[in-house]
Formats: C-alpha cells, sequence, structure tokens
C-alpha cells in the first residue's frame, strides 16, 4: 500500500509520536506505514477532539480508532472499562477485540469482547479479571449495564464503528441508551465507510464539534475488484458455482445467499463435491460461528458459504472471490459483500449470478455503484432469456422460471 507519507523523512508511524511500547506492538503486528485514514485520523484524535473517520472498507479504520486509545493507556489499575467499543455485529466484535490484543502496548492493557449468545457468567468472569477496553455489540452492553455487571463510570473515550449501522433506526435507540451512560467529558469517534448526510447530521448529536475526515472517494467500490456476472437460470446455479471453481480454483471464496435454508441448501451441494467448505448465518450457534470464522481466518476453510452476517467488516486477507449466489435486494449489501475481497493491496473477484428475471435488481446495483458490470459466459450457461433492463427493449422472459421468489421471505440473516 502506498502513501503520502512513504516520501517524508523517516515516514511511517514516527510521524504520529506515538509511544514507544506502541511502536513495538506496531513493528510485532508487521504494520509499517499508517494507511491514509490512519494518517489522518490518528494526530487529529491523538489531540482528545471528537473525530468522524470515513475510508473504505479494508483501509485500517480499526487500528485507526484503537492507536489513540492504546497510545494514552497508562498502568494504573482504574476498575472498569476506560474505553468503550461498540460495534453491530458479534463477529465484529471478536475481530475489534483481537486487533486491540494484537496491538496492546502491554499485557496487563485488556479488550474483552461482550456479546449475545456467548455465556453470560464467561463474559463476566473475564470483565472480573480486569478490563481496559470492552467491546461490544449494543445489546449484550445494554444488558450487562442493567444487571450491573459492567459499569461505565470510567470511560472516557467511546467509539462507533461502523457507525452507519450503529445509528440506523435498528440500534439507535440502544446506542442512544447506552451513550447517556458514558459519562462526560469524554471522547467520542465515529468510523465508517460512508455516511450519508442525514446520519451525519444525526451523529453531531451525540458529539461535540466532530472533525469530520471523509476519504472514501464518491464511487462506493472498491477499484481492484474485478466485477462480473453471469446470466443463469436459477436451477443451474449450482452447476455454473461448480465450472467457475474449475476455471478459477479460488485461494479462499464467501458464496453468499440471501436465506438461511438456501445456504443450508448450497452448503450441503458443495460439500459433495470441494472440501474444506463451511456454512454460516445466524441460526448457529455463536461458538461454532467463532470456530468457523477463526478457520476460515486461518485459511483452514477455502468455502464459506454465508448470509450477510458476514457481509460487513470482516476481514479476511486471503479472499480472493465473492460469489453472490444469490444478488443481495439491498444494492448498499452488495458493496458490503463484495469488500470482503480485494483487501488492502490484494486483487479481488467479485462474481454475480442473476436469473432472468433479477435484470432491474442487477441494474439498481449498477446505478449505486455508478458502473456497469462486465457479463461473462461459460460454454454451457447461456440462457436464452437475455437480461431485462429498464432503459432497454429486451423482452421480459415469457415463460414462467423455476425458481425461488425472493419477496415471500421475510429477511432474517
Ligand atoms: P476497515 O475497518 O477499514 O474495514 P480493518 O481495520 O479491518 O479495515 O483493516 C483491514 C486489514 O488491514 C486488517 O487485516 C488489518 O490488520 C490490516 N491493517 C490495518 N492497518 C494496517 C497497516 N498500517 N499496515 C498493514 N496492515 C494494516
Ligand atoms: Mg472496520
Amino acid at each position: 500500500m502506498t502513501t503520502a507519507m512513504m516520501a517524508e523523512p523517516r515516514g511511517g508511524f514516527h510521524e504520529l509520536a506515538l509511544s514507544p511500547p506502541l511502536m513495538e506492538a506496531l513493528e510485532r503486528a508487521g504494520y509499517r506505514e499508517p494507511t491514509p485514514i490512519q494518517a489522518a485520523f490518528i494526530p487529529e484524535a491523538l489531540t482528545g477532539r471528537d473525530v468522524i473517520g470515513q475510508a473504505q472498507t479494508g483501509t485500517g479504520k480499526t487500528a485507526a480508532f484503537l492507536l489513540p486509545f492504546l497510545n494514552q493507556w497508562r498502568d494504573e489499575n482504574r476498575p472498569g472499562p476506560q474505553a468503550l467499543i461498540l460495534a453491530p455485529t458479534r463477529e465484529l466484535v471478536v475481530q475489534v477485540a483481537e486487533e486491540a490484543a494484537k496491538l496492546s502496548p502491554h499485557s496487563r492493557c485488556r479488550a474483552v469482547p461482550i456479546y449475545g449468545g456467548q455465556r453470560f457468567r464467561q463474559q463476566l468472569t473475564q470483565l472480573q479479571r480486569g478490563c481496559n477496553i470492552a467491546v461490544g455489540s449494543p445489546g449484550r452492553v445494554l444488558d450487562h449495564l442493567s444487571r450491573g455487571t459492567l459499569s461505565l463510570q470510567n470511560v472516557r473515550y467511546v467509539v462507533l464503528d461502523e457507525a452507519d449501522r450503529m445509528l440506523d433506526i435498528g440500534f439507535r435507540p440502544d446506542i442512544e441508551k447506552i451513550l447517556r451512560r458514558c459519562p462526560q467529558p469524554r471522547q467520542t469517534l465515529l468510523l465508517s465507510a460512508t455516511l450519508p448526510p442525514p446520519v451525519l447530521r444525526l451523529a453531531q448529536r451525540y458529539m461535540v464539534e466532530p472533525l469530520n475526515i471523509n476519504l472514501s472517494p464518491a464511487k462506493v467500490t472498491v477499484e481492484n475488484i474485478r466485477q462480473t456476472y453471469f446470466t443463469v437460470d436459477e436451477d443451474r446455479k449450482f452447476d455454473l458455482l461448480l465450472k467457475v471453481f474449475e476455471r478459477d480454483e479460488p485461494r479462499q471464496c464467501i458464496i453468499f445467499c440471501e436465506r438461511k435454508r438456501w445456504v443450508e441448501d448450497v452448503y450441503r451441494m458443495l460439500r459433495k463435491h470441494r472440501q474444506r467448505v463451511a456454512a454460516m448465518h445466524g441460526d448457529l450457534p455463536q461458538s461454532l460461528r467463532n470456530r468457523i470464522m477463526q478457520g476460515f481466518r486461518d485459511g483452514k476453510i477455502v468455502y464459506l458459504v454465508a448470509t450477510d452476517v458476514v457481509g460487513r467488516g470482516i476481514d479476511v486477507k486471503n479472499i480472493s472471490h465473492v460469489i453472490n449466489y444469490d444478488i443481495p435486494i439491498d444494492p448498499e449489501n452488495y458493496v458490503h459483500r463484495i469488500g470482503r475481497t480485494g483487501r488492502i493491496g490484494a486483487d479481488g473477484i467479485a462474481i454475480a449470478f442473476i436469473t432472468p428475471e433479477q435484470g432491474d435488481q442487477l441494474t439498481a446495483i449498477e446505478h449505486y455503484i455508478n458502473k456497469q458490470i462486465e457479463c461473462e459466459e461459460i460454454s454451457g450457461f447461456q440462457t436464452y432469456r437475455t437480461r431485462v433492463r429498464p432503459d432497454g427493449d429486451t423482452p421480459r422472459a415469457s415463460q414462467p422460471v423455476f425458481g425461488r421468489s425472493i419477496k415471500r421471505y421475510s429477511k432474517r440473516v
């Protein structure tokens, strides 16, 4: 990754004047240069002010918000966390806590992940053993607060990761309750790939004169991802999937389906043809989800069939392919999904399977990313009903198509 910082004398993280133990931790982690968002965000956050940071997925926002806290951490044995980091999914909570452990300047500086699905007692023990950074999902943090097992009275540093999601209507009431329990004065930081203007205005209610650092390009998808689609009939998707694997032999691949049941179906079929396959969706027990994510991160799992539970923020470096086996109804999810590949520096391939009647959905995605997605073909998989574009005059499929009607199901991943 090239950054403007490289040209400067000494360069790298030295410019940020971080503490020696933290510099050592960065060296152990193999972080040599700050990413652009880190170079822009960290110096501002180090002054103690409130900062909003927007940058694409995979650009190192986690370290951007962790390092300023870790830099000021002192071994003072204060009870209860001094930093509270809120993230929307269990997987992200675990990932942020792991990054905190990796960058920790001292073994006594501890981050504890707090999320639903894990045994309460176990979390309690961890919290009691000492916790400097509480990393939690809003629901579970509220749980602990109402049971009196977590106190925020020493919190001076609050982060909302994936802030666009945290401030949307699903989470906002919880977030507001939690923030009311965090004492003033405090430093509040928000990180996100994008923050639409209304959310940005809302965010300012929780912050004091925040500085807004926006490195997200207007175009929402990451440049180094090659995006293509196949037109394919619903009942031939699986055969096409096998063909694509034969052709590309992915290093690591996520196959996204819209529903949990479909994840299970594809998983069961794929297991008969390929090794190192796993399935991931919101109905699996949390301990299993953790193990699967770990296996995927370690490269033991090559093919992960999943719902959008892994669509956001999850970082696995080696992913070469993202297959939208079912394209998402919400174009924004498309961007989150394909952002799983092409992480820092690496190239990625995103392939979407489009049934002939999903032309409109594909067009909506193309409008959203402001780019045409390239059509591909593999011999034997041409469908004879061509894509329907609202702006073209291609006739709609005349015969009923075998398959699943997306709108019949309510979305639960
Ligand atoms: P984001 O939150 O912006 O999507 P992450 O914080 O998940 O991105 O970081 C993406 C990946 O980049 C992680 O694997 C992280 O360890 C790595 N990373 C972060 N900062 C650096 C850096 N300065 N140098 C090298 N790798 C980095
Ligand atoms: Mg992130």
